[in-house]
């Protein structure tokens, strides 16, 4: 049984503008890394679904999606927040990468693969319930997690954060919802400028200051995440997976490099298998340096898929 790759062509139409670090090339760049290493040959491509107005609903309200969907500009870009911005391609593109995480549910609960891969943008962990921000506009992860709780039935969820931003809109959704237990590292004093404050036992946050470096990172994982998920023992894992923690990424400060990525994957891996089958589900969120970002998503796609 081989793992799932979701990803679609729709994803590299949304652009921000010229120079713009949220750019379609981060797609190319990571697939084409991935197909010469031979790991797409360990995989199955699926196209990714549009994501429906009731998914969505699960994560959002339905006020949001709907003013989202509504408010595509017909040419042009229309601008969001300061750094967010759509063009006529945004909606679909958002669509499909939050229908990616859907299907990637469906074929991981049904035993049809064990493991999936999201390569797919706009990223969605720093979209809240009813707000788009930080090159967001759907929260992909957390449409899938709720699909995964509310379709499907499960009753116990682990997300797993390592995105060198605090996944507020992941926060923010999942606050207060014991099904879900949220394990995130981020480098304190960065964008967005959350995660500090305790909001609630499914929340284990833990700021980094810039430069902490590998160590520090590690330790982390396995002082406060792999406790807190072992005694949650998930049914499923996912992850939101940002790679702009990396040294050679000038979007953060923690200096992370490849070998961290496949390590702490390697963790998310054995606690998957220790308590749900070995089932985990990974989104693309940020990673803006084509290189480090392709490197780096290999590193954590050759575990995810057992090829390591
Ligand atoms: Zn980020």
């Amino acid at each position: 049984m081989l793992a799932a790759y979701i990803t679609h062509a729709d994803c590299t139409r949304h652009e921000m503008g010229a120079h713009h670090p949220e750019c379609p090339e981060r797609l190319s760049a990571i697939g084409d890394r991935l197909l010469i290493k031979g790991l797409l040959d360990h995989m199955i491509r699926h196209d990714a679904p549009l994501a429906t107005e009731e998914q969505l609903a699960r994560a959002h309200s339905a006020l949001y999606v709907r003013e989202i969907i509504s408010s595509s500009p017909a040419e042009g870009h229309r601008q969001v927040d300061p750094d967010t911005r759509m063009n006529p391609f945004t909606v679909t593109a958002a669509l499909r990468a939050a229908g990616a995480a859907v299907r990637a549910t469906d074929l991981v609960i049904a035993g049809e693969a064990p493991t999936a891969f999201c390569c797919v943008r706009p990223p969605g962990h720093h979209a809240e319930h009813a707000a788009a921000m930080g090159f967001c506009f759907f929260n992909n992860v957390a449409v899938g997690i709720r699909h995964a709780l509310d379709v499907h039935g499960l009753q116990r969820v682990a997300l797993i954060d390592f995105d060198v931003h605090h996944g507020n809109g992941s926060e923010d959704i999942f606050r207060g919802d014991d099904r879900v237990l949220m394990c995130s590292i981020y480098e304190r004093g960065l964008y967005p400028f959350s995660g500090e404050d305790a909001v609630g036992p499914n929340m284990v946050n833990v700021g980094l200051n810039a430069r902490s470096g590998s160590d520090a990172f590690r330790d982390a994982v396995l002082t406060h995440w792999l406790p807190a998920l072992d005694a949650f023992a998930p049914q499923l894992i996912y992850v939101s997976a940002g790679f702009d923690a990396h040294r050679d990424d000038d979007m953060g400060n923690l200096g992370l490099v490849d070998a961290d990525y496949e390590w702490v994957t390697q963790q998310v891996m054995k606690v998957a298998q220790r308590h749900c089958n070995g089932r985990v589900i990974s989104c693309l969120e940020g990673g803006y340096v084509l290189s480090p970002l392709a490197r780096s998503a290999c590193a954590h796609v050759k575990v995810l898929i057992g090829a390591d």
